[in-house]
């Protein structure tokens, strides 16, 4: 007889499987983070031991500076606390005790939501993660990798108070090594923003090939949605402390702060030119820098 306490295995890949394949909201072919965003909140708050439900009133404010930071194109938390129920991973109850917000049942307002619905991970995959903590950190990285360019992996786990640590590597898609070398061929290994080219011998030393439009938001490996950053300028165009504007002018984001001037380091860029790609490649399109300052860039 099967000890009951164990989960089983089949249980946790179910809910992994469930964890890799949230259907987000698209627009144009553009996926947004707000629901992935919303589930490592909850992953976050697991791990803390905090209650399995909470009210929409109380969960408003911490998603809102979660999204703010790293969906800054889209920082209202009320759709995604709701859809997220049909990705069965998680349910909205009625403060009285009705099942007038289960699953299927029309979206009430933000209004009614702020007065009377909490949300949280359903009672299974609450109490399999609570016993759990190697699933929750590989359910974790599942989304993660699924949602979310790798530089920021470890910055949202810290926000949301994740410990991947324990979490196995998910292996990369061979796709990143054709998009990095025909990027980093198309800008000379050469960081776009600083002209960082420093070599150890042959190789490239700290030269990453970073995504304009994200790929897990459905960008393409082509080299005009590419820039070869150095890795600090790779995480500040990740994190949207940098963009770009059409002409391919660095913007520098109004959060990005820095002790004194004589330290900064990125303000100074303001109003320069990125570097452009050899004469035989394409620089980023408009359209994906366009996506980047409306998804990704912290503007005031
Ligand atoms: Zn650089």
């Amino acid at each position: 007889m099967p000890d009951v306490d164990v989960p089983s295995d089949a249980a946790a890949q179910d809910l992994l499987r469930r964890y890799g394949s949230l259907r987000t909201a698209v627009a144009g072919t553009q996926r947004r983070p707000n629901k992935p965003l919303t589930l490592l909140w909850a992953l976050g708050r697991t791990e803390a031991g905090a209650p399995r439900l909470i009210s929409f009133a109380d969960a408003e404010g911490p998603l809102t500076g979660l999204l703010q930071q790293f969906a800054p194109g889209q920082t209202d938390p009320y759709l995604a606390f709701w859809h997220l129920q049909s990705d069965r991973v998680w349910e909205v109850v009625a403060a009285d005790g009705t099942l007038r917000y289960a699953a299927g049942r029309s979206r009430p307002t933000k209004g009614s939501m702020r007065v009377s619905a909490a949300g949280g991970l359903p009672t299974d995959d609450h109490l399999l993660l609570r016993a759990t903590p190697e699933l929750l950190a590989e359910a974790a990285q599942v989304v993660l990798s699924e949602f979310f360019p790798e530089t920021l992996h470890q910055p949202i786990a810290d926000a949301v108070g994740v410990s991947i640590d324990a979490a196995p590597i998910i292996r990369r898609r061979r796709r990143s090594s054709t998009f990095r070398r025909s990027v980093l061929v198309a800008y000379q290994a050469r960081c776009a923003v600083c002209d960082w080219a420093v070599r150890v011998g042959n190789a490239p030393l700290g030269i990453e090939a970073a995504h304009v439009l994200r790929h897990a938001s459905g960008g393409s490996d082509e080299v005009d949605n590419g820039l070869a950053l150095c890795a600090i300028h790779h995480l500040a165009w990740d994190t949207g402390a940098l963009s770009a504007d059409d002409e391919r002018r660095i913007m520098v984001s109004p959060h990005v702060a820095e002790p004194s001037a004589t330290d900064a380091r990125l303000r100074p860029l303001r109003g320069q030119r990125l570097q452009d790609p050899q004469p035989d490649f394409p620089p980023p399109r408009e359209s994906y820098l366009a996506w980047h300052r409306r998804e990704v860039f912290r503007a005031a």
